[in-house]
């Protein structure tokens, strides 16, 4: 990731005295993974948000970035993010909901192959610039719909995140995971949002319930 520039970098409420304060709140609810930590650390989410919400860039909270949309909490980024890191190291994730590209950005960080889709197209055209800005070269973007998972694959995900909420398990999803494989949701039984993974074992899916969370919902089509 180039981080040199002064942009890049930040002064005032984007510092990274700032960022480190919000490192320490991430840490001091739970999230332990070192590497989550670091790259959470030194990533400018600054650049992520509209210049006017720069200054809120480093709260542990939501923020707008347009079309209706959200770029997610910090802490749900972490704890998502170190979710997928249990157990051991994989190769390839996918991300349903690009939106601004945060967490598509986290996870470069730490995975090595990472392919994202987002169904609104202005925001993918500009998360597309913004991670290419920041030299992340190792992720692959689509403007589509996840409802469908990647467009024509032969080749199945070590993890999937979906980042938005979905109505029922979104199976077109669990088919493009792997063995052993993670896949972790925000599922809404139309009263409340319950994070939710599956493994996909040689017995099946196995499903487990989280913590409660609140997204945008996943929504059919493109725009
Ligand atoms: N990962 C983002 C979260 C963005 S909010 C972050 O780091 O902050 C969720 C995103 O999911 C929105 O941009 C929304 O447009 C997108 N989305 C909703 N339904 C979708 C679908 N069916 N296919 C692809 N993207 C979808």
């Amino acid at each position: 990731m180039n981080l040199s520039s002064k942009n890049h970098q930040g002064i005032g409420m984007t510092s990274q005295r700032t960022r480190d304060r919000l490192i320490q709140r991430l840490k001091d609810q739970g999230i332990d993974n070192e590497s989550v930590l670091e790259v959470m650390r030194r990533m400018p989410r600054h650049l992520f948000v509209d210049e006017a919400l720069a200054h809120r860039a480093y709260e542990d909270t939501a923020l707008p970035i347009g079309y209706a949309q959200t770029i997610s909490q910090p802490y749900i980024v972490a704890l998502m993010t170190q979710r997928l890191l249990v157990p051991g190291m994989p190769n390839s994730v996918l991300e349903i909901g690009t939106g601004c590209g945060y967490q598509t950005a986290v996870l470069a960080n730490i995975f090595p192959q990472v392919y994202s889709v987002e169904r609104i197209e202005a925001l993918y055209k500009a998360a597309k610039k913004r991670l290419a800005e920041l030299d992340l070269f190792n992720v692959q973007l689509r403007h589509t719909d996840g409802n469908g998972g990647w467009p024509n694959l032969n080749y199945q995900f070590d993890r999937i995140i979906v980042t938005a909420a979905c109505n029922e398990v979104p199976e077109n999803l669990t088919t493009q995971l792997a063995n052993d494989g993670v896949m972790i949701f925000p599922f809404d039984n139309g009263q409340d949002q319950t994070l939710t993974q599956i493994t996909r074992t040689s017995q099946g899916l196995v499903s487990k319930s989280l913590e409660k969370v609140s997204f945008v919902p996943m929504l059919p089509g493109i725009i």
